[in-house]
């Protein structure tokens, strides 16, 4: 499935931008990648630099003169849109599209092509014209544009969720929690919780109590402190459970120094 979507790349300008989004592509199991018009030179040290690994995709992609041929066999495409335009066209949401992969897909022969647009201008109305919906990314309204890589990366994370779903029965929504948590970052307690400045003076205090009483050796360590936190931050420690549990070490340090001063 994944191997029928192609991401199309109009006109653009960046070459850090293409080795980008060539790395989100990769990341995310997709590898076709056609650019359309760049107007700067996909092989240039920046694309690959910024491609960290995923150059092949960069070396694999297909420059085209125009979208039309870039998407000619494509059976649905899809355009990227950062505003609304003045006609307004069928709309899906990333999670939607996503949905939608598995029955558009169904044929090995059907392709699917999500088309993105240049940095500065986006995509033109004829070019949002050719596509049968447009799919834009819920963003702050007052600076709803994302830099074109990243807007790769959430559209072909959408779609690797999809095809997750597609290949275990669940949804979509289930696959994006998964796997599921031991223990819920569940908060039942009026008190306030700990702060993380707070969790470090008390992982302090325990590794100086737990190396006085002789239970930890930090020449030793066998990730004891390591396992420690793990248990102590799944329960989101509160405030005041903080200090009763500061509370029994210092009461544990004034034992273990009588016991060193006590006359045998
Ligand atoms: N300034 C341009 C946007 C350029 S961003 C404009 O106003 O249209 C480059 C491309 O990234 C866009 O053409 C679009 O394909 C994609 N993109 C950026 N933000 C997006 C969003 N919120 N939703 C969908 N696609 C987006």
């Amino acid at each position: 499935m994944l191997g029928q979507i192609r991401i199309v790349l109009i006109g653009t300008s960046h070459p850090g931008n293409i080795g980008a989004a060539a790395r989100a592509i990769h990341n995310m199991g997709l590898s076709d990648l056609a650019l359309v018009d760049p107007r700067c030179d996909p092989r240039d040290p920046e694309a690959h630099s910024r491609a960290s690994g995923a150059d092949i995709l960069i070396e694999t992609s297909r420059v085209h003169d125009d979208l039309g041929e870039a998407v000619s066999d494509c059976t649905l495409v899809v355009g990227a849109s950062a505003r609304a335009r003045t006609l307004p066209w069928p709309m899906v949401t990333p999670r939607q599209l996503g949905e939608r992969l598995p029955h558009e897909l169904a044929s090995s022969d059907s392709r699917i092509a999500l088309v993105f647009g240049r940095e500065d201008t986006g995509l033109t109305n004829v070019e949002l014209q050719r596509c049968h919906a447009h799919v834009h990314i819920p963003t702050n309204p007052d600076f709803a544009s994302l830099n074109l890589a990243a807007a790769v990366q959430v559209l072909t994370y959408e779609c690797r969720l999809a095809w997750m779903a597609s290949t275990t029965g669940a949804t979509t929504d289930t696959v994006a929690q998964s796997p599921a948590p031991q223990a819920p970052l569940a908060i039942d307690s009026d008190e306030p919780l700990a702060t993380h400045e707070e969790l470090e003076h008390y992982f302090d205090h325990l590794e100086r109590t737990l190396t006085d009483i002789g239970f930890h050796d930090p020449a030793k360590p066998r990730q004891l402190m390591a396992r420690l936190r793990r248990l102590y931050q799944r329960t989101r420690l509160n405030r005041m459970e903080l200090n009763i549990l500061r509370g029994i070490l210092t009461a544990t340090q004034k034992c273990t120094n009588h016991g060193k001063h006590r006359p045998n």
